[in-house]
C-alpha cells in the first residue's frame, strides 16, 4: 500500500531548546491516518497535517469504547540517527489488543513502515536534551455510525507524535504510592492485558482519590481477593526482596509491558535473579518489617523506571530504601535509556533505526 503525504503549509512553532516539555501536551505538524472497511480492508494510508477529526456524534467509539492504543518513543542519537525501541513488540501488542476488542488486525510490518515515514516527516520535532524523546501514540477507533452494541464495521488507525520530557514531575525521583483496596483496574477474562481506553476510564477515580491524599499513583491489587499486587498506576511493578527481583506474573489481568520484558531480560543478562510470580501485599509488608524490602519501582515506556519511595496500605506506611532511588532501579534506568538513545552498545538487539 502506498502512503500519500500532504505536508502542512502552516507549520507550528517548535518548543524552544531546553524548554520544559511536560508529557503529551505538544503535538507535531503531521499525523498518519488509514481507514478500514470490510470491502477494502485497511486502505487510504496517508500522512496529513495534524488536525481535529470530523466525527459523527453516533460514532460507536464515543458510546461503547471500542478503541485501543499504543505508546512508544523515538530518540535522536548524538550522531543524528533516529531510533525506535522494540517496535515489533508494540505492533504485536496492537494486534493482541485488536483481537480482544474485535478490531481487525493491522499489518505489523506496514504500520512500522508508516510510523517511520511519519517520523521522518516530523523529525525536526524530536527533542535531544537528556530524558526527552518523541512519544508516539498509535490508536484505533470504531467509526460506524450506529447505536447498539456490536463490533463496528469501520475503523480509523491514527498515529500522532508528541515531544516529551519526564512523565512525572518527580522525574527519576521516587513517587509515593497508595495501595488501592477498594477500586479494581481489571480482572482475568476482562481487558487488563490490552491497551484499551476503558481500562483507563476505570482507573482514574482511584487515582483521583490517591492524589487527594497526597499520593502520585495507586498500587493495584487483584480484583478477586484484593491480595495480590498487579500494577502501579499505568506501569508494571517490580520489587527487590532480599536481593531477589520479583514481579507479578502475567495471568491475564496485567498489561504485558515492553519495558517489563526488557527489565526481565536485562536482569537475566546481568545474572540478577528475577522471579515472575504471585506476590501478596502482605508478603511485601512482612519483607519491609524484616528490613528485606530493598527496592520497588514501576516500569513503562513513558517514565521508563519510576522508583517507589513509599507505600500506604490501609494507613500503614512502608518507606522503601529510605525514600530514595535504589541501585537496581538506577542501573536499569541508565542501562535502558542508554540503549534507547544509542549511547550504549545494543547488546540485546533492541533498537530499530528509522531510515
Ligand atoms: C502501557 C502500560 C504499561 C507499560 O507498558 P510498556 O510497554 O512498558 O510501555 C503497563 N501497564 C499498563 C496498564 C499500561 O497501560
Amino acid at each position: 500500500m502506498e502512503i500519500s503525504i500532504t505536508r502542512t503549509t502552516t507549520p507550528k512553532a517548535k518548543p524552544e531548546k531546553g524548554a520544559a516539555l511536560g508529557f503529551g501536551k505538544i503535538f507535531t505538524d503531521h499525523m498518519f491516518v488509514m481507514d478500514y472497511c470490510p470491502e477494502k480492508g485497511w486502505h487510504d494510508a496517508r500522512i496529513v497535517p495534524y488536525a481535529p477529526l470530523m466525527m459523527d456524534p453516533a460514532s460507536m467509539v464515543l458510546h461503547y469504547g471500542q478503541a485501543i492504543f499504543e505508546g512508544m518513543k523515538a530518540y535522536k542519537t548524538k550522531e543524528g540517527k533516529i531510533l525506535l525501541f522494540r517496535p515489533d513488540k508494540n505492533m504485536a501488542r496492537t494486534n493482541s489488543s485488536n483481537d480482544r476488542l474485535c478490531i481487525p488486525k493491522i499489518d505489523e510490518e506496514f504500520c512500522t513502515k508508516a510510523l517511520c515515514e511519519l517520523i521522518k516527516v516530523d523529525q525536526d520535532w524530536i527533542p535531544q536534551e537528556k530524558d526527552t524523546a518523541l512519544y508516539i501514540r498509535p490508536f484505533i477507533i470504531a467509526t460506524d455510525v450506529h447505536l447498539g452494541v456490536k463490533p463496528s464495521q469501520t475503523y480509523k488507525y491514527i498515529i500522532i507524535l508528541s515531544p516529551v520530557g519526564s512523565y512525572y514531575p518527580e522525574g527519576i525521583n521516587p513517587v509515593k504510592i497508595y495501595v488501592e483496596d477498594n477500586y479494581v483496574r481489571a480482572v482475568k477474562g476482562g481487558m487488563g492485558h490490552t491497551k484499551t481506553a476503558g481500562n483507563y476510564a476505570a482507573s482514574i477515580k482511584a487515582q483521583e482519590v490517591a492524589q487527594e491524599k497526597g499520593y502520585t499513583q495507586v498500587l493495584w491489587l487483584d480484583g478477586v481477593e484484593r491480595k495480590y499486587v498487579e500494577e502501579v498506576g499505568t506501569m508494571n511493578v517490580f520489587f527487590v526482596i532480599d536481593g531477589k527481583v520479583v514481579t507479578p506474573a502475567l495471568e491475564g489481568s496485567l498489561l504485558p509491558g515492553v519495558t517489563r520484558d526488557s527489565v526481565i531480560q536485562i536482569l537475566k543478562y546481568w545474572g540478577v535473579p528475577c522471579e515472575e510470580r504471585r506476590l501478596s501485599i502482605q508478603e511485601l509488608y512482612e519483607a519491609n518489617d524484616a528490613g528485606k524490602l530493598d527496592e520497588a519501582f514501576g516500569t513503562g515506556t513513558a517514565a521508563v523506571i519510576s522508583p517507589i519511595g513509599e507505600l500506604n496500605w490501609e494507613g500503614k506506611i512502608a518507606t522503601i530504601n529510605g525514600g530514595k532511588t535504589g541501585p537496581i532501579a538506577e542501573r536499569l534506568y541508565n542501562s535502558i535509556t542508554d540503549i534507547q538513545n544509542g549511547r550504549a552498545e545494543d547488546v540485546l538487539g533492541w533498537t530499530y533505526e528509522v531510515k
